[in-house]
């Protein structure tokens, strides 16, 4: 495993490079020659069919798998030379049963005060600027198992905002949220992306938001088949081969 970290390359807008990488877990080879460049600014979807890897890739970038091939970072104009990644992971569950409210999530990432003691007002206070970033401040005394697909992923996106990250991860943000709530959610990581100035990386199903706020598609079956412009991808003949169809939502 080669993990790099440099000041430059790819123009100093490169913010994520990927070369050459395989991950093998047991005896299965999960992913091999994935190649990819995601630069700074930019919102990049991963797609493909369930078992391609995607999830995997994505733990690869977050250090969370061993793999092969190279994982190199830059974070030009910083001197810190670790980039931060925030990631919001594939369908947490909860339970509605469960009496823990938004608040009390927050207090168990960010305090080391035991929750039982309840918030201080000053983590208060930090907790809603938390979800002030996404427009959430009403959900902070909510139950977390009682919020809808959309509210879920916008607390679940203000947590992996603090501290703010240089990339974002989100593994599949669109499931279990509705056609309004999908419209919302991605309104809400263009804005972000552009007022914080990160780069976001997203597994997605969902192909109908992919013209409109996609930067650049990669569509994965355990290797690269297509990358390009969301067009581009969409057009292309691994596209259909591997979907059986024009874009639209699988
Ligand atoms: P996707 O997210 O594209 O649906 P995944 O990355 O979750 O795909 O899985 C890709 C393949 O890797 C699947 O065949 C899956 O069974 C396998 N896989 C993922 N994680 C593990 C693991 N921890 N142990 C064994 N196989 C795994
Ligand atoms: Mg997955």
């Amino acid at each position: 495993m080669k993990l790099f970290f440099h000041g430059g390359g790819c123009g100093d807008s490169c913010c994520l490079r990927v070369q050459d990488l395989s991950v093998t877990i047991g005896s299965e080879r999960i992913l091999h020659n994935v190649n990819m460049h995601v630069h700074c600014g930019e919102l990049v979807a991963l797609i493909g069919p369930n078992g391609a890897g995607k999830s995997t890739f994505l733990k690869a970038v977050l250090g969370q798998r061993d793999y092969d091939g190279v994982i190199a970072f830059s974070s030009p104009g910083q001197r810190e030379r670790r980039p931060r990644i925030g990631y919001v992971p594939q369908s947490p569950a909860f339970d509605p049963g469960d009496p823990v409210c938004v608040a009390d999530l927050f207090a168990c990432c960010m305090s080391k005060r035991p929750a039982f003691l309840g918030l201080s007002k000053a983590m208060r206070t930090k907790v809603l600027e938390c979800l002030e970033r996404v427009h959430g401040e009403d959900l902070i005394d909510k139950r977390v198992g009682t919020l809808s697909g959309g509210e879920l992923q916008r607390v679940l996106l203000a947590l992996a905002l603090e501290p703010l990250p240089n990339i974002l991860i989100l593994d599949e943000p669109l499931s279990g949220v509705d056609a309004e709530g999908t419209g919302a959610l991605m309104e809400m990581l263009d804005e972000i992306r552009k007022t914080y100035d990160l780069s976001i990386l997203m597994t997605t199903h969902d192909f109908s938001i992919l013209d409109k706020y996609a930067d650049q598609v990669v569509l994965i079956d355990r290797t690269v088949l297509s990358q390009g412009s969301p067009q581009d991808v969409l057009d292309s003949e691994a596209f259909r081969r591997v979907f059986h169809r024009g874009g639209g939502k699988s």
